[in-house]
């Protein structure tokens, strides 16, 4: 029996956020070539300025074909003829009858098939040549580009404090030669002048964007994509800092690991569609608090909650599964982490460039751009805002940022929290499993009281 047998189908919102992922490839050709949209391809969760131009951004791992678990596939082909409450009435109905927990593994099999595919693609990356010294992440983004880059029609770079990432950025001139690049230079320290700059930058890429699709960014325009990425980001963490650290999970805590994978996959592009995913993310968040209410779901207050961090650049996912079977509850918080579920304000007499400015900065000084003593300060309030009982640090291989922290970061949590923490290394999704699970063992050992 699977381990997540929770009755997930009920889950609507996950479902839907599930099969928007999965079947990025045909909505993405619909709107290149019905909608005559233009496609821009983004990495890490920049996409308000894509959305604002009425451009579809897209995190280039959906253009993938994808085998989509069976029942999704029915799902998403009876929900356009039904309607999405007709048919998870309907998957109620034929749960009665799923002796075998068919449906119970949607969500497991949808990560996996993702999964599957982000291995394909880093195997993609080496076979064309990139060294083996980058990081997983930067290896499996190559291969994106490399197999569906020649799909879209632009890219939108965001320089960030990390010299490989910056130079895997400025290699996708020669893999997707056909399409435009548009940068958006970030200062690496918030020094005298550096927020004006990044406000001349901003307002270079959109020229380059309203050039690229014929529209007009307006303020308004910025003004409302904020708007709703601000509803989005208000929701997530929500679910971050309400849910993960509830004693009464609206499902087994495996399960909602993989919401939480499903989510920060997710948020990188929006699924392609701001509206639809506010509305997926909202009902999922109704969803959650319907399910405590009345009671469905588990009582999780003895099992300790673990955060592991960075996944963003790749990690085991088997891990929460293993953790779960040790008895405890593992929570994925990158983005919150590293500042991208900050609000940017919106206001009618904001100026949204110098907003989306200072936001794009903050996520640089105390965020993703690895000034050690800010990340591992991030690291720490991140900690005690989820309580979390025990933090597993992802040393990624080949990161040479964010991966050299873990020393600096274990003392201050010793010496602050006085909570347990360890290091997992990391090359390839499937890679030392078994090394995982004997090191994963080994820390729950230190929560045995
Ligand atoms: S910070 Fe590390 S994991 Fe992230 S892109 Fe750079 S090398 Fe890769």
């Amino acid at each position: 029996m699977s381990l997540f047998t929770d009755d997930i189908v009920s889950f609507k919102s996950v479902l839907r956020l599930s099969y928007n992922f999965l079947a990025g490839r045909n909505y993405l050709k619909k709107k290149k070539f019905t909608d005559k949209k233009k496609l821009v391809g983004i990495a890490l969760p920049f996409s308000d300025l894509v959305f604002a131009a009425s451009a579809i951004p897209v995190f280039p791992i959906r253009m993938e074909q994808y085998k989509i678990h069976n029942y999704l596939s029915a799902l998403g082909s009876a929900s356009s003829l039904f309607g999405w409450n007709v048919t998870s009435k309907l998957l109620g109905f034929a749960k009665q009858f799923d002796v075998l927990n068919i449906l119970d593994n949607v969500l497991d099999d949808v990560i996996h098939t993702i999964n599957e595919k982000y291995n394909e693609l880093y195997d993609l990356g080496i076979k064309n040549g990139v060294s083996n010294d980058f990081c997983y992440g930067i290896t499996n983004l190559t291969g994106m580009f490399l197999s569906k880059g020649k799909n879209i029609d632009a890219n939108l770079n965001y320089s960030i404090r990390c010299s490989a990432w910056n130079k895997y950025s400025e290699s996708l001139k020669y893999i997707i030669p056909n399409s435009k690049q548009i940068w958006i230079d970030i200062p690496p320290r918030n020094l005298g002048n550096s927020v004006e700059l990044l406000e001349e930058n901003i307002k270079n890429a959109i020229s380059e964007l309203e050039e690229l699709t014929g529209n007009l960014i307006t303020d308004n325009s910025l003004r409302k994509q904020f708007q709703l990425g601000n509803q989005i980001k208000k929701i997530y963490n929500s679910i971050l800092r309400n849910s993960c650290i509830d004693d009464f999970y609206p499902c087994n805590p495996a399960t909602f690991a993989e919401i939480l994978v499903l989510l920060g996959l997710s948020f990188q592009d929006l699924n392609s569609d701001a509206q639809s995913y506010l509305e997926n993310i909202t009902q999922l968040q109704n969803e959650i608090n319907e399910r405590k209410r009345k009671g469905i779901g588990m009582d999780v207050s003895k099992m300790p909650k673990l955060l592991i961090t960075p996944v963003f650049g790749g990690w085991e996912p088997e891990t929460h599964e293993i953790l779960y079977k040790l008895g405890a509850r593992t929570i994925y918080a990158d983005w919150l982490i590293f500042k991208f579920l900050e609000e940017i304000p919106s206001s009618n007499n904001s100026d949204p460039i110098e907003e989306y400015a200072k936001f794009l900065m903050n996520i640089t000084t105390d965020g993703i751009g690895y000034d050690q003593n800010a990340l591992t300060d991030n690291y720490m309030n991140s900690a005690k805002e989820l309580k979390i009982d025990g933090m597993i640090f992802n040393q990624v291989f080949g990161c040479h940022s964010i991966a050299n922290c873990y020393t600096l970061l274990r003392n201050k949590i010793k010496r602050n929290l006085e909570i347990p923490t360890t290091v997992m290394s990391f090359n390839k999704i499937g890679e030392n499993i078994e090394q995982t699970r004997t090191r994963l063992e080994a820390f729950m050992e230190l929560f045995i009281y």
